[in-house]
């Protein structure tokens, strides 16, 4: 049997002249998401509706709610404009509710129809009164509802319950590409997921600098890459080794600039592998003062190697809300598992806070780290991540 998706687009409906534009990269999205399943999707002014086989509504829930440019979708009724179908629709509607604990409810009437013979508000007042016939033990609140029976009179009727919310945002592809720089900690996933709502594609690069760093903490970017995958769509993670980069660091610089050097060459190593793969941004997890690495000062000096500009979605937002994002996108319990990454164990004791911009550029320039940074973007090591693969996690596959 087949079921019903109405789709609630957001931001994508206050575009003017480019709507199309987007709306055919949303319409994109949901069917590579949905690919395999024989979903098909229908437009209408505001609306899109997925048409889906009921074995697959599982997999349409997981597309839809990880699905940016979508702020909403319910799993809903359609039938015929009549309104004999429509109360009987919203009395299954309401079974639902009273199946979820629900005692007090509304109905909500919209009515673009305007040929249909009942107005919205004599709509709402009909299926009230039919569920209430039907279901006596409820009760109708307006104001603090339990749940919420909607009708749409449009091309067709719809009758739905609650709204189950998608990322919002704009649809994968509508920007420019971005790399994400993606170590294993809490806040360059989030930072991904937030500019992957933006509409970008991501691609991701992982320094690492083995034997310093574990197997293990590769293994939990990777873990990390292709959890994001499931927002932003199939992705590719590159792994580069920066051992012999970040051990000429240790050599050649100032101890207390050592963090800003190793920034630099990774944003430097980023800069090239951006241009060969076409990235448009590059994205960083820093947050303003969050370490002493994360200065204004420092982050002047460490962006300087790249041509791209330089995305850092978390600038101004606080530990306590960047973790219960992570926690929301299901990239914390990843990020949490006890492998140190590169930085950490290169970090000089006393960093520099307010370092001068002329000197330690000029101190950078001074390493000529560029034939290792070449030599090891050469070594690169690739994985592609397909939104096969995440279903494949969920177990939607
Ligand atoms: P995160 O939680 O994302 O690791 P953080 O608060 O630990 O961030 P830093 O370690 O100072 O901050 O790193 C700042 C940013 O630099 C990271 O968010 C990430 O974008 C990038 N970065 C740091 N280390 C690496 C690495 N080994 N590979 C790729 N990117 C890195
Ligand atoms: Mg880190």
């Amino acid at each position: 049997m087949e079921c019903l998706f109405l789709i609630k687009p957001g931001e994508i409906l206050l575009k003017k002249e480019n709507q199309q534009e987007f709306v055919r990269r949303l319409i994109q999205q949901i069917h590579k998401r949905m690919a395999g399943t024989g979903g098909r999707i229908e437009e209408y002014p505001g609306r899109f509706f997925l048409f889906v086989d009921e074995k697959h509504a599982e997999r349409a829930e997981f597309a839809l709610s990880h699905c940016p440019g979508l702020n909403g979708y319910s799993k809903a009724i359609m039938c015929p404009k009549t309104v004999e179908a429509i109360l009987s629709a919203a009395e299954a509607v309401a079974a639902k509710g009273i199946a979820s604990g629900g005692i007090k409810f509304k109905v909500e009437t919209r009515r673009s129809d305007k040929s249909f013979p009942l107005g919205s508000y004599a709509t709402s007042a009909a299926a009230g009164e039919a569920i209430l016939a039907r279901y006596p033990e409820l009760r109708v609140d307006v104001h603090h509802p339990d749940f919420i029976v909607n009708i749409e009179i449009r091309e067709r009727a719809y009758v739905y319950g609650a709204t189950d919310p998608g990322p919002r945002g704009l649809p994968t592809g509508s920007s420019g590409k971005g790399l994400l720089l993606l170590s294993g900690g809490i806040d360059s996933p989030v930072a991904g997921y937030m500019m992957a709502k933006r509409g970008a594609p991501l691609e991701c690069v992982y320094f690492h600098a083995y034997p310093y760093t574990s197997v293990e903490a590769q293994r939990k970017v990777e873990s990390l890459a292709r959890r994001i995958a499931a927002w932003s769509g199939s992705l590719r993670l590159w792994v580069i080794p920066f051992t012999d980069v970040q051990v000429q660091i240790k050599k050649l610089a100032e101890e207390d600039a050592a963090t800003i050097m190793l920034r630099s060459a990774m944003m430097e190593a980023a800069d090239i592998l951006a241009f060969k793969v076409g990235a448009k941004a590059i994205i960083t997890g820093e947050s303003l003062g969050q370490v002493a690495s994360q200065t204004a000062e420092n982050m002047a000096i460490t962006e300087a190697p790249s041509h791209f500009p330089v995305f850092r979605p978390l600038i101004g937002v606080d530990k306590e809300e960047t973790v219960s994002m992570a926690k929301k996108i299901g990239t914390f319990d990843i990020s949490i598992l006890p492998y140190e990454d590169c930085c950490v164990l290169f970090s000089p004791k006393h960093p520099l806070l307010k370092p001068s911009y002329a000197e330690q550029t000029a101190a950078y320039a001074s390493l000529g780290l560029t034939p290792l940074i070449e030599a090891s973007l050469a070594a690169a090591e690739r994985f592609v991540y397909k939104y096969k693969d995440v279903l494949e996690d969920f177990g939607l596959s």
